[in-house]
This record gives C-alpha cells, sequence and structure tokens, in this order.
C-alpha cells in the first residue's frame, strides 16, 4: 500500500508514522469532512500538500482560496448547507480571517467548522509570533490544543463533534513543534462525507444585523459557559504522582515537561489541558486544591497563568503559581526541554544541570539567499541598476511577504518596508503627492491576489507615485509551489478560471502595465527605466517561472546544462558576485568560478549586464 493508499484508507486501524499536519488531514479525512479550504502558510502548509492529493479520492471539495478570510468564508458557506468543513492557516493568516470569524462566532454554525491556527514560536518563517489562542477569547469560540501527533489527529475528530453539538466554530491550535513533529499516529475509521445539502431560507441564523447579533452575543455566551461544565468533553487529563506539586500545561510544553518529569523522577502531578478555551474551571480547582505549589508551563503569551491566578483568587485557593509573570519561563520564542527545565528547576530549587543538546548532525550555518536561477534576483539587479541610471536616491523600496523578501539583503538592499501580506502596494498608495516622495514596490503574484489589490485601488485613486514590480514566478513558492489564481494547477484546477494580473491592473486604472521577462535583463532594464520616468503607478509584470519549477520540468525529460567562467576571460573585476550574487559562483583566488552542482543553467550572469567581459558561457561539456 502506498503513502497515500494509507491516507485515505477507510478501515484505520494502523499505525502511521505521520508528521502532526499529516495527522490532522488524516483526522480530517476520518471526519467525514467535506469541504476544505486554506491560503497556504508555514508551518500548516503540510495539511494542504496531503488533502490537495487525496480529497477527489474521498470525495472531499478541497481548495487553495484567495487568502484566509475568503477561505474562512468558503468553508463557512459549506457549513451553512450543513457540512462539516475545515480551514487551516498560519497564526497571522488568522488576523486575515478574524474579521469575518469574529462574526461567524456569533451566528454559530451548522455543519462542524474548525479553523485550525499554526503559530510560529521563534517565528521561523513569519513575521511575528502571536499567541492565537487569544482568538479564541476574542471570539468567544472553543480553543483545542493537541500536544502530539496522535492527538492531533484524534483531537480534530472531538472538533467537529464539539462544533456540531453546540453550532460553534472551534477554533484548533498548533504551535510549529506540534505542526512538525513525526511520530507513530493509530489511525480510526473513516465516517462518511454527508451527503444531504440544505440551507435553511428564512430562519436569518447567518445574519448579523445589529438587532439579530445582539441576540447572538447573548446565545454565544450561553454556549460557552455550557462548554466550560460539560462532562462529556475528554480532551483534560490528569497524570497525577506522589507529592506536593502540580504543574498545568497545554501543547508542546506538556511533551517537554513530562519528559524532565520521568527523567528526573519529580514529585510533579500534571493536569494537560487539551480544551484551553473555555477552561473547565472545576477541574483546574478540584488539581489546584491538592497541590500547594503550581507550575504552569505554555508557550508565548501567559496566557493559561492569567486566567489561572484569577480563579485562584476569585475562590480563595491559597498556592503557589510559578509561571512566565513571576519570571520562571520565559515570554519569548519557543521553548524546548532545557528552557522548562531550567524553569522547573528553579521553581523547585533544585541544582540540575542543563544538558547541551547534541545534534545528530552538525550542520554549517547558511545565510538565507535567492536560489540560483531566481528570475527575482535578475528583477532587483535590474531596478537596482534602473534607479541608479536614473539617479534616482530616494524612492522607498517597499516589499512583501514571500521568497522576495531576500531582495532586503545584501547585495539589493531592496527592502525598507516588510510589514505583512500586500502592505507592500498600501504603504506605497501613502506616496501620495502632497509628501512628495515615490516608491518603488515589490509584491509577489500570489501576495498580489492575496492582499494587494485593495492597496492598489488605493494608489491610483490617490494618485500616489509608485512603480510597482509584480514578481510573477508562476506559483506560491516560499510555501512550497502551491497554484494562484493567475497560475492554476491544470492538473487538479481544470474546471476553474484563470485571472490575468495584466487585466487586473489595467481595469483598476494603472496608468501603465507592461510584461517582462527577468531573464532578458536589456528589456527589462529599458522597461523599468520607461516606467520609473512615467508619472502615477505603473507597473512591470516580471513573469519567469519559479527556477525549482523550471528546474524540475527540465530534470524530468532532459538535464540541466550549467554555465562556467573561462578563466583567461575573466579580469577578476568580480562585479558578477558582488553585484548579482548568485550562490552557484564564487571567488576562487583572483577568478570566478562556478559550481555546476548548483547552477541551474539560467543564463542569466552571460548577459553583458552582469559580466561586461564576456567570461561567462555555456559548458555543453559539463558532467
Ligand atoms: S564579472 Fe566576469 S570578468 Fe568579472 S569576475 Fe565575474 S566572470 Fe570574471
Ligand atoms: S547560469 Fe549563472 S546566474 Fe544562472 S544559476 Fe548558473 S551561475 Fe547562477
Amino acid at each position: 500500500m502506498s503513502e497515500i493508499d494509507d491516507m485515505i484508507d477507510p478501515k484505520g486501524n494502523k499505525i502511521l508514522l505521520l508528521l502532526g499536519n499529516e495527522a490532522i488531514a488524516r483526522g480530517v479525512i476520518e471526519a467525514g469532512v467535506a469541504s476544505a479550504s486554506t491560503y497556504p502558510g508555514t508551518p500548516s502548509s503540510e495539511v494542504g500538500d496531503v488533502l490537495y492529493r487525496v480529497a477527489r479520492k474521498v470525495g472531499m471539495r478541497f481548495e487553495y482560496s484567495v487568502n484566509e478570510k475568503v477561505a474562512l468564508e468558503v468553508s463557512f458557506a459549506a457549513s451553512t448547507l450543513g457540512l462539516r468543513s475545515f480551514v487551516f492557516m498560519k497564526h497571522v493568516g488568522l488576523n486575515v480571517a478574524a474579521d469575518a470569524l469574529m462574526s461567524i462566532s456569533y451566528s454559530g454554525v451548522k455543519g462542524g467548522l474548525v479553523i485550525m491556527s499554526a503559530d510560529d514560536p521563534s517565528m521561523h518563517s513569519s513575521q511575528n509570533e502571536q499567541d492565537n489562542r487569544l482568538y479564541g477569547q476574542l471570539a468567544h469560540i472553543p480553543v483545542i490544543e493537541p500536544s502530539t501527533p496522535q492527538e492531533a489527529k484524534d483531537f480534530i475528530i472531538s472538533a467537529f463533534e464539539l462544533s456540531e453539538r453546540y453550532h460553534i466554530p472551534v477554533l484548533f491550535r498548533t504551535t510549529t513543534r506540534v505542526s512538525h513533529e513525526r511520530s507513530a499516529v493509530k489511525t480510526g475509521p473513516v465516517a462518511g462525507i454527508r451527503k444531504s445539502i440544505s440551507f435553511d431560507y428564512g430562519k436569518m441564523d447567518f445574519n448579523s444585523l445589529p438587532s439579530l447579533a445582539r441576540q447572538h452575543k447573548l446565545n454565544l455566551e450561553r454556549k460557552m459557559r455550557e462548554i466550560a461544565h460539560d462532562e462529556r468533553i475528554s480532551l483534560n487529563r490528569m497524570i497525577e504522582r506522589e507529592g506536593s506539586w502540580g504543574a498545568i500545561t497545554s501543547g508542546v510544553g506538556y511533551s517537554y515537561l513530562t519528559d524532565i518529569i520521568e527523567e528526573y523522577d519529580l514529585p510533579v502531578s500534571v493536569l494537560k489541558l487539551g480544551l484551553t478555551n473555555p477552561l473547565q474551571d472545576n477541574i483546574i480547582l478540584d488539581f489546584m486544591r491538592k497541590y500547594n505549589n503550581i507550575i504552569i508551563v505554555e508557550e508565548l503569551d501567559p496566557y493559561l497563568e492569567t486566567k489561572i491566578r484569577a480563579l485562584a483568587q476569585l475562590n480563595s485557593i491559597s498556592v503557589k503559581i510559578y509561571g512566565k509573570m513571576d519570571g520562571y519561563f520565559p515570554t519569548d520564542y519557543e521553548y524546548d526541554g532545557n528552557v522548562v527545565l531550567r524553569g522547573v528547576a528553579r521553581a523547585m530549587g533544585l541544582k540540575i544541570d542543563e544538558k547541551a543538546p547534541e545534534p545528530a548532525v552538525k550542520v554549517t550555518p547558511r545565510p538565507p539567499v535567492l536560489c540560483p536561477g531566481c528570475p527575482h534576483r535578475a528583477s532587483f539587479f535590474i531596478v537596482k541598476r534602473a534607479l541608479r541610471m536614473l539617479k534616482i536616491d530616494d524612492a522607498i523600496i517597499s516589499s512583501d511577504i514571500g521568497c522576495y523578501s531576500l531582495g532586503a539583503l545584501d547585495p539589493f538592499d531592496m527592502g525598507d518596508i516588510i510589514i505583512s501580506m500586500g502592505t507592500s502596494v498600501g504603504y506605497s498608495s501613502g506616496m501620495v503627492p502632497e509628501f512628495g516622495k515615490r516608491s518603488v514596490t515589490f509584491i509577489g503574484d500570489s501576495t498580489l491576489f492575496h492582499g494587494g489589490l485593495p492597496g492598489i485601488v488605493n494608489a491610483v485613486k490617490n494618485n500616489a507615485q509608485t512603480t510597482i514590480i509584480v514578481l510573477d514566478n508562476r506559483t506560491t513558492a516560499m510555501t512550497g509551489q502551491q497554484p494562484t489564481p493567475s497560475a492554476l494547477d491544470p492538473t487538479y484546477e481544470d474546471d476553474m478560471k484563470e485571472i490575468s494580473i495584466e487585466s487586473t491592473l489595467k481595469g483598476i486604472g494603472v496608468s501603465k502595465v507592461v510584461e517582462a521577462d527577468p531573464y532578458d535583463l536589456k528589456d527589462m532594464l529599458h522597461k523599468v527605466t520607461d516606467c520609473l520616468k512615467t508619472p502615477g503607478v505603473t507597473a512591470i509584470i516580471a513573469k519567469r517561472e519559479c527556477a525549482i519549477l523550471r528546474d524540475r520540468k527540465i530534470r524530468r525529460v532532459s538535464k540541466i546544462v550549467p554555465y562556467h567562467v573561462i578563466p583567461d576571460k575573466c579580469t577578476g573585476c568580480f562585479r558578477c558576485v558582488t553585484d548579482f550574487s548568485c550562490p552557484a559562483m564564487s571567488i576562487k583566488g583572483n577568478k570566478v568560478v562556478i559550481d555546476a552542482a548548483l547552477c541551474d543553467g539560467c543564463g542569466v550572469c552571460a548577459e553583458r549586464f552582469v559580466c561586461p567581459y564576456g567570461a561567462i558561457e555555456v559548458d555543453e561539456n559539463a558532467e
């Protein structure tokens, strides 16, 4: 049986080695979800990688939506028809979806609706590390937190049951280590997908007119009070040991804590919370009454700690609580075994030597760089040259979220502003005539549709002064090559409509819209300078497939033909390295060499703009 067969096997009862995110995908299949939607974002992307491959086989509808808000709305639509629906995203994606979420929580749902937020402590691939449990509190909806891949699968099914029992959306919150941990997961049987679709016309259940919203709010609060006392919910667990110490934890903190308790044989009982909003107060109060000292272990904000301290105070429980608020544990960054060990040892007054983590493989540190052959490198190179040629030294460079954020680094320095999805153009729409400033805006094709279009509308409306470089690499590259609205996957999205970036920008009223191939440096330079000289909002669509996609296609039918430097022609000026900076190039003695194993044969470095001496040529004889 293949991996995919195992993933969709209707009987289950197998042990599979799964990533947390893969386990979630299996849980979604077992739960009989009819509709799943997402906008890709690390650390949630692998859920989509699985569902994209298997959805049709199990009769589920799956889509990569234009952004997280629309993804939530798509899943909500399926829910209003009585179908189970699942929407997933990275933590900052929930900010985008939040506007809809805050009212969907009020209106409630019909078919179960589960919203997964994958948080990224330490910001491995994100611009912040917000703690999205707080969204549960803000929206008044349940929050479920798994600690292991097995729980990730099992709790998804519980989340749907809870959602349908109370007609409430449920927030399913993971962090990077839970989403990306791989361990054995026992599968269960697959529930059939509901076939009956119905909409309750005239009931106004999903209408948020103020007069109705006032009633929805009271209903919502009632549901949450009932959930807090629902004894059928079995997501919280107590592991008791002899001694006067207790610990309350959730998420990945539980795994680190139990490892430490076992390894050092500590007299600490543990209350592990799987339901972290609403807290089931009675369980926590019973636990606190048994122990004189309570340690709270949780990543990021003192979310549990704040509530538990309040609970102890309100119920006059005399207990010493150790957590983040009194400095025993940090509030920043991801936890690991040592962070938890340090906090526990300090709280308990123990002398325990920290273990230096011993990596199994020693990896040489590598700074992040654009890939060899990346078309964005050529775009940055040309824009920098065009600005220099036109003696424009006051343009603010506003960039966005994607691989091309790396353009902010040396040697391109193209990233004065990088904030969030679509902010590049929103920011540039503030470059209005009154301020006498201009900007150059970089935005990817997927990001443009996700959050960029309103900013462009605003820029055109306000006659802002900016040249937008749409880095159209025909995919959502950074999260694993997912399709975009302007570059569908014909093998899957054969019945969908592709949206033209050029027509969209022209329709909005961008005064000049031209398409260019970033590998053609001369033509690109001509078009960029022309746009920079034109007043108002202008745009260049720098269209060239992502180098990784191109490589894969070439390797399927032939091989990559690399380039090399002819030593006799190389003057050692090093302009190719300092100005263009392809990672396949390096300096050896007083010459430049190209590593054939890294070179992807794009040929851009052979153009005179990069090597004015014609020292770089294709190497037809390369091994
Ligand atoms: S730009 Fe050309 S001549 Fe100058 S170092 Fe590079 S390969 Fe040699
Ligand atoms: S051809 Fe030149 S620019 Fe392209 S990948 Fe190879 S070394 Fe880099």
